[in-house]
C-alpha cells in the first residue's frame, strides 16, 4: 500500500469535503480493523491552516467540529471570524511565550508543549480567563536536531513539574515523525513516542495523565495507528495538497552538506 497518493486534489465543495472524511475515516477504520484496535480509540483531528473561512464553513457543514491549526495567529483569526460555531480549536504548532494569552482565550487544546516557560505562561493566562486547556507534550522522536519537541531523555523530569500549572490538564504526548514517505523510517518515531509514554506511565505525578498519543498525519496516519495512535491530525487528505513546504510550519534540517 503507497503511503503517500501521489496528490491530494482540492476540495471546495461540501460534497467533497464530506467524501474526503469518508475515505479518511474508512482508512482509520481499516487501520483500526487490522492492529486490532476498537475503532472509537482513534479520534480525528481535521487540520485546516490555509484553509480559508469559507471553505472551513463547507467542512463545518460537512461534519467537522474540531480544528487544527499550526499557527496561533491564522488560528485566532479564524476561531474569531468563525465564533458563531462552536468549533473546537487546538493549536497543533510551537508556541512563544507572548503568544500565550492568546492560546489561552480561544483554543480548547494545545498539542505542542515543549517547555515550563510556556507552561507557566499559559497557565498564568488560563488563570485570567477562567479556562482550563488540554495539552500535550511535544516530543522530538526523529532526533533531527532543528525539530521542536522535548528529546525524550528530558520528558520524564518535565512531566514531574507539570502539577504546578493546575489550569493545564495533561492528556498525553505528541510527534511529528521523520519527513518522509518510507514506513520504515516513519514507523519507529511512533513506537519510540509509545514506549516512552508506556515508561513513564507509572512515575506520573498525580493529575497528570498520559492515555493519549497524537501522531500520525495524511500520508502516514495508518502507520502511526498500527503503533498506537490514538489522535490523527490530519489536513491534506481532507482539504486538499497545500502549496506552502512544510518548512513553512516547522524546522527542516538542512540538507546534509554534500562531500
Ligand atoms: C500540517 C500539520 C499536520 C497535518 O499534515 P497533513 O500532511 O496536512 O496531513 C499534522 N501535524 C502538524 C503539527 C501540522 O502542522
Amino acid at each position: 500500500m503507497p503511503i503517500v497518493p501521489p496528490d491530494w486534489p482540492q476540495a471546495s465543495t461540501v460534497e467533497q469535503i464530506r467524501h474526503n472524511l469518508a475515505v479518511v475515516g474508512q482508512r482509520i477504520d481499516r487501520a483500526c480493523a487490522l492492529a486490532g484496535r476498537d475503532r472509537s480509540s482513534v479520534r480525528l483531528l481535521p487540520v485546516s491552516k490555509t484553509v480559508d473561512e469559507a471553505r472551513l464553513r463547507l467542512a463545518w457543514q460537512a461534519g467537522c467540529r474540531e480544528l487544527g491549526e499550526n499557527k496561533v495567529q491564522e488560528a485566532q483569526a479564524k476561531a474569531e471570524a468563525m465564533a458563531d460555531l462552536p468549533i473546537r480549536w487546538s493549536v497543533i504548532g510551537h508556541l512563544q511565550t507572548n503568544k500565550a494569552r492568546y492560546v489561552a482565550r480561544f483554543a480548547s487544546e494545545f498539542q505542542a508543549l515543549d517547555s515550563l516557560r510556556v507552561a507557566q505562561a499559559l497557565d498564568q493566562r488560563l488563570a485570567l480567563e477562567q479556562r482550563t486547556l488540554d495539552v500535550f507534550v511535544q516530543v522530538n522522536t526523529s532526533g533531527e536536531a532543528s525539530k521542536y519537541g522535548l528529546d525524550p531523555i528530558e520528558v520524564a523530569d518535565f512531566m514531574q513539574q507539570l502539577p504546578a500549572f493546575p489550569n493545564l490538564r495533561v492528556r498525553g504526548l505528541m510527534t511529528l515523525a521523520l519527513f518522509s514517505s518510507d514506513p520504515e523510517q516513519v514507523r519507529p518515531c511512533f513506537v519510540r513516542l509509545r514506549e516512552l509514554r508506556d515508561r513513564l506511565r507509572p512515575t506520573l505525578p498525580a493529575g497528570i495523565g498520559l492515555d493519549e498519543l497524537s501522531m500520525g498525519m495524511s500520508g502516514d496516519f495508518e502507520i502511526a495507528i498500527e503503533e498506537g495512535a490514538t489522535v490523527v491530525r490530519v489536513g491534506q487528505a481532507i482539504f486538499g495538497a497545500r502549496s506552502t513546504p512544510v518548512s513553512f510550519y516547522w524546522p527542516t534540517p538542512a540538507p546534509a552538506a554534500q562531500p
